[in-house]
């Protein structure tokens, strides 16, 4: 009999999370064992675990076909295992993108795909509350507000990762070629029609986060600079500051020199503060040339976002 039944894929990066894996199987098991309009999948991205995350989820497949690993040569970094899942998924009618960690609670899923059924091509779980606290919770506002009025293609900034694409928001993912890839953005770029579905965050299940803060401040950089010019045209409303500045000073000295009026030849600490003051500019724009010169030269070498491990035989 021919499946008539929509295929839904949910695509979990995983990074060394042993520590959770069997709770989200069993948490997964549940929502899937629920009689419903659609087929599953659940297609497990390993980004190269160095603990046993890869065998959990071999022992797990082996006892339930619907769920599937996808192993990357090494660690690629969530943003490629990402991309690597939605590529693996890509004949599925919708895609279902969230974290190993639980911090997207599966239970909120049926509302996604319920969303779907109902007409949107995109949806995006968004956050009711969030739990992480201090500097991490003060990086994520401050980069939302930052990202949200100076980028030509604002977020929603209580939306990650969590959310749902329909097959023509799958195929235009498909289509986005690029290596420094963040991905709310990348979805709000494709546009198509976009619903929200409130949820509550979750406290991560076990584990610490495996994203270091490191990696976080170099997502939202990348993030930033994918997605807006403003850096190079500060740069320019600078220069043009500047050197108008630099031109009206000009013209009073010359003026004075030509009335008559003696200039004192003293002036060290002026000199001494304008060449460096200048100096820092001028490095600090090669610096933002060079961060975009950075992301060219990644572009053009055209290299693969990830690499698949051919499965074991
Ligand atoms: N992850 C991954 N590759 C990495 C780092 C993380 O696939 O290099 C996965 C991780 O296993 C989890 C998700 O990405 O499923 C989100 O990671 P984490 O919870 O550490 O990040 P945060 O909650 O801080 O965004
Ligand atoms: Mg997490």
């Amino acid at each position: 009999m021919p499946e008539s039944r929509p295929t839904v894929a949910i695509v979990i990066p995983v990074f060394n999370e042993e520590s959770v894996l069997p709770e989200l199987f069993a948490r997964l098991g549940a929502l899937l064992k629920a009689p419903g309009e659609c087929a599953w999948r659940v297609v497990f991205v390993n980004d190269g675990s160095r603990d046993r995350s890869a065998d959990l989820i071999r022992a797990q497949a082996a006892g339930d076909p619907r769920f599937e690993l996808v192993e990357l040569s090494r660690n690629f970094g969530f943003q490629s295992a990402l991309a690597a899942g939605l590529a693996s998924a890509g004949d599925a009618d919708a895609v279902v993108t969230m974290d190993a960690d639980l911090q997207d609670p599966p239970e909120v899923i049926p509302e996604l795909v319920s969303a779907w059924r109902s007409g949107a091509e995109v949806v995006r779980a968004v956050r009711r509350s969030r739990q992480e606290t201090g500097v991490r919770r003060m990086g994520f506002d401050l980069f939302h507000a930052v990202f949200g009025s100076l980028t030509d293609i604002p977020i929603e900034g209580n939306s990650g990762t969590f959310g749902l694409l329909g097959r023509p928001a799958l195929e235009a993912f498909a289509r986005l070629p690029e290596r420094h890839r963040f991905f709310p953005g990348l979805r709000a770029w494709i546009g198509f029609a976009t619903a929200d579905v409130a949820y509550d965050r979750q406290e991560r299940a076990a584990g610490k986060p495996k994203q270091t803060f490191r990696r976080l401040v170099r997502y939202a950089v990348d993030g930033f600079f994918s997605f807006s010019y403003l850096p190079l045209r500060v740069l320019t409303y600078m220069g043009i500051a500047v050197s108008g500045l630099g031109f009206a000073l000009g013209l009073y000295f010359i003026a004075k020199r030509l009335l008559g009026i003696e200039t004192a030849t003293t002036g060290f600490t002026t000199l001494v503060s304008l060449v460096t003051f200048l100096g820092g500019i001028q490095l600090i724009g090669i610096g933002v040339l060079g961060e975009y010169l950075g992301r060219v030269y990644d572009e053009v070498k055209q290299r693969p976002i990830y690499l698949i491990r051919p499965p074991r035989r």
